[in-house]
């Protein structure tokens, strides 16, 4: 199994646990959603670049995001995780960012994937929403053939005809993709099912099935939230289910 380093955090080795909310809003979003639960995580998460299904949804702050992202990340020296988008914006992203995502939208935009492949940061490549395990593979083929090997998976949940979640969490394929790859594959329950409920007994199944860590989404008030708001954990109801993992 690869290990990929991210300053002091080894991927692939123990259980990472990623979390943070969906979209940067502002500082003060950060500072009251992280503060909380800083000493659990190992890897901060927020989207400065959103993909949004709707053109009239937040976008992201774009630049001003990746600066409070960077600003927190280094007051609680825990490096962070944000979305590039757009091959325009990879440079820019990776300047900033610590760990650079290719959204389940974005899995088989091969031009974004040729860029990150030239990029001296780790890529962590979400599976598409309607994408094979064979697929996924292909496309982090893609950004190992460019030279970038430092790469994680994310399975992020597949659509299926099942409605009581968001996407169906496919943990059957992230089990195959981690054991072709030889990559350490993360879970992302947030997306994959869109309810706080599951969150915790799908952390269990990702760790017993021997997954290398979580992604979760997190915000000090999730009513607020100006996207996922349905999925978001408050900083209390993550510590109750983090606080056994991490005794920093
Ligand atoms: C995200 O993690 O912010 C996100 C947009 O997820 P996905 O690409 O899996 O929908
Ligand atoms: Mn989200």
């Amino acid at each position: 199994m690869k290990v990929i380093k991210v300053k002091k955090v080894e991927i692939g080795r123990g259980f990472t646990i990623i979390a943070g909310p969906c979209s940067v809003e502002s500082r003060e979003q950060m500072r009251k959603t992280l503060l909380p639960i800083y000493s659990n995580i190992d890897i901060i998460r927020g989207g400065a670049f959103k993909p949004r299904t709707s053109p009239e949804s937040f976008q992201g702050l774009g630049e001003e995001g990746l600066i409070i992202l960077k600003e927190i990340s280094e007051e609680l020296d825990i490096p962070f995780v944000t979305e590039v988008m757009d091959t325009r914006d990879v440079e820019l992203v990776a300047f900033y960012a610590d760990i650079l995502q290719i959204g389940a939208r974005n899995m088989q935009n091969y031009s974004l994937l040729k860029e990150v492949s030239k990029v001296k940061k780790p890529v962590l490549l979400k599976r598409g929403l309607a994408s094979t395990v064979k697929e996924w593979l292909c496309s982090l083929e893609y950004i190992a053939k460019g030279g970038n090997t430092n790469i994680i998976l994310c399975e992020r949940g597949i659509r299926t005809f099942e409605n009581l979640t968001r996407f169906t969490l496919d943990l059957a394929g992230a089990v195959i993709a981690q054991k072709e790859s030889n990559l350490p594959v993360i879970i992302d329950p947030s997306h994959a099912t869109g309810r706080t409920d599951l969150i915790e007994p799908l952390v269990k199944a990702s760790e017993a099935a021997g997954m290398k860590g979580v992604m979760i989404e997190v915000h000090y008030k999730p009513e607020k939230s100006k996207s996922d708001k349905e999925q978001a954990l408050t900083p209390a109801e993550f510590k109750k289910i983090f606080y056994l993992t991490k005794k920093k």
